[in-house]
């Protein structure tokens, strides 16, 4: 099926809000497949949806005889995830986008691969697919997804890619969430992905294991800022949709968090002292436990030193 715009996307459904269980409507999804999850779509414009459930956030396109993905969701879920694209939208997968390599937003790459599709991603996040990677704050080592490459990969900079008679706009967001990140704007539609930079209701990760810090994510987020306007839709890593003004709560409470934790640092505070003074109360009731945050910030900035103007 072909899906003209929004009306007609809901109708079909036979429902007349966004937010949709899909395993209650569709029957092909009916058994082993839908008792795993419930997977949600949610139009966001003509031929563009979000689809939440699946472990990362999910937002696909349709364009000409192909859709375009940015991330995958899950391994669990990405059949489940394939089939309800194909569904919705009327045409495979024919390129994706990776965020950035973390397990629960790259799930389908496999498969895609196999299928033919294009991936699309941060050179880091290639790398992180070829070897084993310790993320010692998980306790937990990923081991290498050689059949998960991503067949094309860039350095540096904005790019642009022309899809279905029109272009998507991608860029890096430098050693921020992890070292690969990178965003997806639909300029036309005003829909921006932002992978592990944009987090709701919850402290976004600089992953020191691959090379994130809060410092970069500072920066990602006001590069984020300057590239969105008051009615841009921000898809965070899971969750809702976040505004402008939910990006910029975000960007004040890493700049104010990055300071202090480097100036808690400098007086010899280690990240034990800082979780029991509760260095991060302030902005507790909106972003919840922070002591992952913290930890992964204290080392982060460790790594940085020598642009930290020196702490010890
Ligand atoms: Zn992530």
């Amino acid at each position: 099926m072909v899906i003209s715009g929004r009306r007609a996307f809901l109708a079909q459904l036979g429902r007349g809000t966004a937010g949709l269980c899909l395993s209650a409507s569709l029957g092909g999804l009916a058994g082993a497949a839908a008792s795993k999850a419930d997977l949600q779509v949610t139009p966001l414009a003509e031929g563009l949806v979000l689809i939440t459930g699946a472990g990362g956030n999910v937002v696909a396109r349709r364009g000409g005889d192909g859709v375009l993905l940015v991330d995958g969701g899950n391994a669990e879920h990405s059949k489940q995830l394939l089939q309800t694209l194909r569904q919705t939208l009327g045409a495979p997968v024919t390129v994706a986008f990776n965020t950035h390599w973390h397990w629960e937003h790259t799930g389908s790459n496999e498969t895609l691969r196999q299928d033919g599709a294009e991936l699309i991603a941060h050179e880091n996040t290639r790398l992180w697919f070829t070897q084993p990677v310790d993320v010692d704050w998980e306790n937990r080592v990923y081991p290498p997804r050689p059949k998960a490459l991503p067949t094309r990969t860039f350095y540096k900079g904005a790019q642009t890619l022309a899809f279905g008679g029109g272009t998507v706009d991608y860029g890096h967001l430098p050693l921020a969430h992890t070292d690969g990140d990178i965003y997806v704007y639909f300029r036309d539609a005003n829909v921006l992905v932002a992978g592990g930079v944009v987090t709701a209701n919850r402290y976004p990760i600089p992953d020191a294991a691959t090379g994130g810090w809060t410092g970069g994510l500072a920066n990602a987020t006001k590069a984020l800022l300057d590239l969105v306007n008051d009615e841009t839709r921000i898809v965070p890593d899971v969750g809702p949709v976040q505004t402008k003004a939910d990006l910029a709560a975000e960007n004040e409470m890493l700049t104010t968090l990055h300071e202090e934790i480097w100036q808690m640092m400098r007086k010899g505070m280690g990240v034990d002292d800082m979780i029991a003074i509760g260095a991060t109360s302030k902005y507790d009731e909106r972003w919840g436990n922070s002591d992952v945050f913290i930890r992964n910030a204290y080392r982060g900035i460790y790594g940085h030193v020598r642009e930290m103007r020196g702490i010890v």
